[in-house]
């Protein structure tokens, strides 16, 4: 019987998380779950609803009246529609930190994230994957950079995708989602005690990605779906 790994990727807002868990997923064959991207999704639809995301009482009404999933693309979908570019603009940004800091919704799509997870090996990143949501993960990673280095790669990305910003408002948002994201009271972001850091300032892209496949190379973490 084929064991199955899963490899959590923690870290800050922009610290280039998602890029190397797609790759690292693709080069081991495991399934990648992009688990910001849900709780990105949930917001769209707070805000599609007309209701307030600041507001926890408003947005914990939408619980179990929308769906979020991934399809066969891995491309996030709300309602069966893929919002993957669109969960990437400003209005969702600047609201996303609010939404994922409301313990009814974490838990809702935790429970979600873990189902997603089963019976297969995984690359997951988010912010409480290695502390919370895979607690038993095979190999822990807690990817960092300096929030300068990350605004520039956020600004990047977005001008690449027509979204417009400007690189101030990029390195703002990433100060307030830093700020929201480790001291919410459930699931604070902050590394898990048996995690490796890895700090990406001046690295590659593929100079993280090797590293990390060296040490699951380490840990045997290599026999794929
Ligand atoms: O990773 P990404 O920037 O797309 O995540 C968007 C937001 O979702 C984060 O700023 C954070 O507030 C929240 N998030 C979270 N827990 C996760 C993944 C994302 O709280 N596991």
């Amino acid at each position: 019987m084929v064991k199955n790994f899963s490899i959590a990727i923690d870290g800050p807002s922009a610290s280039g998380k998602s890029t190397v868990a797609k790759l690292i997923a693709k080069k081991l064959n495991f399934t990648y779950i992009d688990t910001g991207a849900m709780y990105r999704a949930f917001t769209l639809g707070v805000i599609e609803a007309g209701l307030d995301p600041k507001s926890e009482e408003e947005s914990n009404s939408l619980i179990g009246k929308i769906s979020i999933s991934f399809d066969e693309e891995n491309h996030i979908t709300l309602n069966g529609k893929d919002v993957s570019q669109r969960v990437r603009e400003n209005d969702v940004a600047n609201n996303v930190s609010y939404i994922a800091s409301y313990k009814g919704i974490r838990l809702h799509l935790v429970d979600l994230q873990r189902k997603i997870a089963k019976n297969k090996s995984v690359v997951m990143d988010g912010r409480d994957i290695g502390t919370y949501v895979l607690e038993d993960a095979d190999l822990k990673i807690y990817q960092v950079a300096t929030a300068e280095e990350r605004a520039k790669r956020r600004y990047k990305e977005n001008l690449e995708k027509g979204i417009e910003t400007s690189f101030e408002a990029c390195l703002d948002n990433i100060n307030k989602r830093d700020y929201i994201d480790s001291h919410r009271s459930f699931c604070p972001l902050h590394p898990a005690n048996d995690s490796v850091e890895i700090n990406t300032t001046d690295m590659t892209i593929e100079e993280v990605v090797d590293a990390i496949i060296e040490i699951a190379k380490q840990r045997g973490l290599t026999n794929g779906k």
